[in-house]
């Protein structure tokens, strides 16, 4: 709880917020240290990338999404957040793609090892949909959940401030609705903000987010503010581009692992890993020691890897999964089975990255639905 003057600001209070006083909110997070990143337009795309002003902002921009297609388009009104989600992800911040681990000198006879000890950066992500938000706690569970807990990523993790966005548009590829993971942003963002045409009614989730909206003239919302965002939800959930019927998805896999299916993909996948590098929860990495020409310093450097590489699961001398076929059918079962079994959790957030940054336009709802019209189970039954 947080009072001020005649305020008192407490997680789960909402607020009606003046759009541009999101300059303050900004303002007051550099105050407070952090770095904010958010959405700009670079390259003909929304990425994500450092915040100073709200002119950075991708105002009055939406974009067409489909399979294998992306484009920005201009809006007919100045929203600040009328797009979905675009190739970057927060991934990149919080296990980045390339990251030195330390360095060993040459010292006499043998090496010196310097671990990298920088402070990890004050990131404040502004801007977090709710399939990112899950996306997060899936990366979570993955680099913290367990007993070996990754100390780079806990780091980063850590010092984040998070504004969530909850979805008032939603994209030709999204599916987060069939996926359970929005457009209602879950707990764990400071501050949530709904865009409605007038104002932001923002919610707030922690302490920290009660401390930082006190120092933001707003007032409080009411009951038909929250039914108006409610209404907005509801109406982004019934425009989902995509749905993928998730019922026991990794029973359905696992009986289908010599479904034609994967062939027939196969023939189209060019493996080039697009998919997972845009993928929010693929964390697959390398190590590679990197050393000089005079062989007297190397770097360890980690970077991201694909299960879609043949030296990704180079073992014994060569490949495990040599072919296209073995390696979708890897990833796709990963994604959507062996990550229960895993993680306790399913690996996808029905962001539609995947199938819109795809090259060739393959599109894993259609992938699932058609080995679940031909499922094996079904057709041995109809035999
Ligand atoms: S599914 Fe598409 S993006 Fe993924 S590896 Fe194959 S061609 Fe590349
Ligand atoms: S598998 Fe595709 S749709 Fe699912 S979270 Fe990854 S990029 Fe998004």
């Amino acid at each position: 709880m947080v009072s001020l003057g005649s305020r008192t600001l407490t997680p789960g209070q909402a607020w009606r917020m003046e759009k541009t006083r999101l300059q303050e909110l900004l303002d007051a997070l550099r105050r407070q240290g952090y770095t904010v990143i958010g959405p700009r337009i670079r390259d003909g795309a929304i990425i994500y990338d450092e915040i100073q002003r709200l002119t950075d902002l991708p105002i009055g921009w939406t974009d067409e999404q489909e399979k294998g297609y992306y484009r920005l388009k201009r809006r007919e009104d100045e929203t600040f957040f009328g797009f979905a989600v675009g190739p970057h992800s927060w991934k990149q911040f919080l296990h980045p793609p390339i990251f030195s681990l330390g360095q060993a000198r040459r010292n006499g006879q043998g090496f010196e090892w310097t671990p990298s000890t920088d402070p990890p950066p004050r990131y404040a992500f502004l801007g977090v949909r709710a399939c990112e938000l899950h996306a997060i706690a899936i990366l979570d569970r993955v680099f913290m959940g367990g007993p070996y807990v990754d100390p780079v990523y806990r780091a980063r993790r850590e010092a984040i401030f998070l504004i969530a966005v909850q979805c008032t548009v939603a994209g030709g590829t999204c599916f987060c609705a069939s996926m359970g993971t929005g457009p209602k942003a879950p707990p764990g963002a400071d501050l949530v903000l709904t865009e409605l045409p007038d104002v932001f009614i923002v919610e707030i989730g922690t302490e920290r987010g009660a401390a930082l909206l006190a120092e933001i003239p707003c007032t409080p919302a009411t009951e038909a503010d929250r039914s108006v965002v409610e209404a907005r939800l509801e109406e982004t959930a019934r425009s989902m581009g995509r749905q993928l019927d998730a019922t026991d998805l990794p029973a359905l896999l696992y009986r289908n692992l010599e479904h034609p299916r994967w062939e027939e993909v196969a023939q189209r996948c060019l493996t080039c890993g697009n998919c997972t590098m845009v993928c929010p929860t693929c964390f697959c990495f390398t190590v590679e020691d990197v050393s000089d020409l005079a062989g007297a310093q190397a770097e360890r450097v980690r970077r991201w890897d694909s299960c879609f590489t043949t030296a990704f699961t180079y073992t014994a001398g060569r490949p495990i999964r040599q072919s296209a076929k073995a390696r979708y059918r890897q990833w796709l079962t990963h994604k959507l089975a062996s990550w229960w079994d895993q993680f306790g959790t399913s690996g996808c957030v029905g962001c539609g990255r995947c199938i819109t940054w795809c090259p060739v336009g393959i599109d894993l709802t259609e992938e699932v639905h058609a080995i679940r019209q031909t499922d094996s189970a079904l057709t041995s039954e109809r035999r």
